[in-house]
């Protein structure tokens, strides 16, 4: 099975896109133009459209009888121009199998997940790390990630609802059991306590603060705007910094305030679920034009989740035209149209450009179009 895309922009973070500015794919993995037969390749002419290595939204909840607030993988997987989510810890040690059996197993798009440092995931409620008693010792770890190749990491969530009287102790024992098993922690930041002073010096290069940009109180920018002291230090050690806009957790004002002041590169996520797919979330594309409304350029916005991502996940395959990796590609437009986008603090603004999906490409088939 041969294809060859034509004619399309390509976004390329990597720079790695053959100068033709054609895509070739072949058996699910991108070849070299020549490698192909012009006369037999499947063409698709997608001409005005843009061209990119597949999308990964690092931070979603798709478990969906698993945790009360899963969506369908595929609703904002492959049906939104995304190719890889990552479920950031909807599920523990105790719902894995399953997870597996019911998400992985029978969706087009690819289901990576941060396995929750609680067994119980998210599917008891949502103050999972409150019982010490809850948290997973490193050798049910070790054997959840010898069991399930496609976990990434661990999660845990730092807010005041989900560790009660806990404070950072969860936090100590996730970076414990991610030390022992060399895997990076994404860690959610919301309402304190406990607080960022105490919980970002916990986190080492690799690990991901994911809600990074939201409105609340006690966030990275101090009153000034100034990253604080220990967000700063953080990002020198090499911790990334993640959108997961979600319900409560994307403030334009807070992500305005720290493209004035820093370069640092984050990725873009959504925290999509069931209650937040509707308003303010929408999708990932979505979040991508919020992007371009701050002025951060098309290939920022590509690159926060494209080659980023794969970075940040440490994948070699997913988010790149690099030759012999899975062709995964994300067709998409960016329209001309006045739209008013709201953040999770009520915030509206009018963009003028929309990304827009188009086409996806999973392993080298077209899984979905508009
Ligand atoms: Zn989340």
């Amino acid at each position: 099975m041969e294809l060859l895309i034509r004619n399309g922009r390509l976004v390329d973070p990597d720079d790695v896109a053959r100068e033709s500015g054609e895509i070739a794919i072949r058996d699910g993995r991108f070849v070299a133009v020549s490698e192909i037969s012009q006369e037999t390749a499947t063409v698709m002419d997608v001409a005005g459209s843009y061209v990119a290595p597949g999308f990964i939204d690092m931070h979603v909840h798709v478990y969906e009888d698993g945790a009360v607030i899963g969506i369908d993988a595929d609703r904002v997987g492959v049906q939104q121009g995304v190719t890889t989510i990552v479920d950031a810890g909807s599920t523990g040690s105790d719902g894995l199998a399953r997870f597996r059996e019911t998400i992985i197993d029978t969706h087009d798009t690819e289901v990576l997940a941060f396995l929750n440092i609680s067994r119980k995931g998210l599917c008891d409620g949502l103050s999972e790390l409150a019982d010490p008693a809850d948290l997973m010792g490193v050798d049910e770890a070790r054997t959840a990630f010898a069991a399930e190749p496609n976990l990434v990491g661990l999660k845990a969530r730092m807010s005041g609802s989900v560790v009660r009287e806990q404070d950072v102790k969860p936090l100590v024992h996730a970076r414990m059991v991610a030390d022992a098993l060399g895997v990076p922690i994404m860690i959610h930041i919301g309402n304190p306590p406990p607080y960022l002073p105490d919980i970002l010096p916990l986190l080492k290069k690799g690990d991901i603060v994911t809600h990074a940009f939201h409105g609340k109180e006690h966030g990275i920018l101090d009153t000034n705007g100034e990253m604080i002291p220990e967000a700063r230090d953080a990002l020198t050690r090499g911790v990334l910094f993640d959108i997961g806009h979600g319900s409560a957790s994307f403030s334009y004002e807070t992500l305005q305030k720290f493209k004035g002041k820093y370069d640092e590169a984050f990725t873009t996520s959504t925290d999509i679920y069931e209650r937040n797919i509707e308003t303010p979330v929408g999708s990932l594309m979505t979040t991508m034009t919020k992007l371009l409304q701050l002025d951060y350029s098309l290939d920022e916005a590509v690159a926060s989740v494209t080659s980023r991502a794969r970075a940040a996940l440490g994948l070699h395959e997913q988010g790149t035209f690099a030759l012999g990796t899975v062709a995964d590609v994300t067709v998409f437009d960016v329209v001309d149209r006045k739209m008013a986008l709201v953040d999770s603090n009520g915030e509206v603004r009018e963009t003028v450009k929309v990304i827009e999906p188009k086409m996806t490409i999973k392993s080298g088939r077209v899984v979905w179009k508009a």
